[in-house]
């Protein structure tokens, strides 16, 4: 009878703490951010569009493997691995890395097993297209422009807000200088050169 009665006190105190945090917020005030004239607040961890340093790729298929919904596509010549005085990957020729975002839920598991640490979760919430394809994120063809990560269509255009054009210089100056280290890394080449 005991049990009873306090399943009946469970029940009715985790509906009020439940409640009570719904009531919180519904009576909470309503901020619009006017994006993208302003800056959406992403926090440290934020897990957006990826940005893939494609030099220290090996080809492994790690990332795909850990991949849930098997949305990443590696190509190769041959294999790759890290030439130890450089610290950039030689050997054969990294064809394709894609990722298609129609499918990607941002789990981050594919960061986690990726023995160079070259891919990660970017600071990019935002990536609009016209069709299903353009959701797919040719990484390798990105590289080609000294890119590590996809821009939004609206980023492209000029008369940019600010924070937006300092976020764009901020990705143009991480790759800028590893721009001839990226084309390397998509043809086929040898350790120590
Ligand atoms: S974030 Fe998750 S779903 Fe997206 S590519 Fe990585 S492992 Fe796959
Ligand atoms: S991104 Fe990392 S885990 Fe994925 S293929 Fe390249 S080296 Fe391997």
């Amino acid at each position: 009878m005991n049990e009873y009665f306090r399943n009946i006190y469970k029940t009715v105190r985790t509906i009020l703490i439940g409640m009570k945090i719904t009531l919180k917020y519904h009576f909470a005030k309503t901020i619009t951010l006017q994006y993208p004239d302003v800056a959406p607040a992403l926090q440290p961890r934020y897990r957006g569009f990826h940005y893939f340093e494609i030099e220290k790729c090996i080809a492994c298929d790690q990332c795909a493997k850990a991949c849930p919904v098997d949305c990443i596509y590696i190509e190769k010549s041959g294999p790759r691995k890290i030439d130890k005085e450089s610290g950039v990957a030689r050997g054969g020729a990294l064809q394709r890395y894609a990722i298609d975002y129609s499918k990607c839920m941002f789990c981050a598991l594919c960061c986690e097993p990726c023995p160079t640490e070259c891919i990660h979760m970017g600071n990019i919430h935002d990536l609009s297209g016209y069709d299903r394809e353009s959701m797919i994120v040719e990484f390798t063809e990105l590289a080609k422009e000294g890119l590590q990560t996809p821009q939004p269509l609206w980023m492209q255009r000029a008369g940019l807000p600010k924070w937006a054009e300092e976020r764009k210089r901020e990705w143009i100056e991480r790759g800028e200088p590893l721009r001839a280290e990226m084309m390397r890394a998509l043809e086929e080449s040898k350790a120590g050169k």
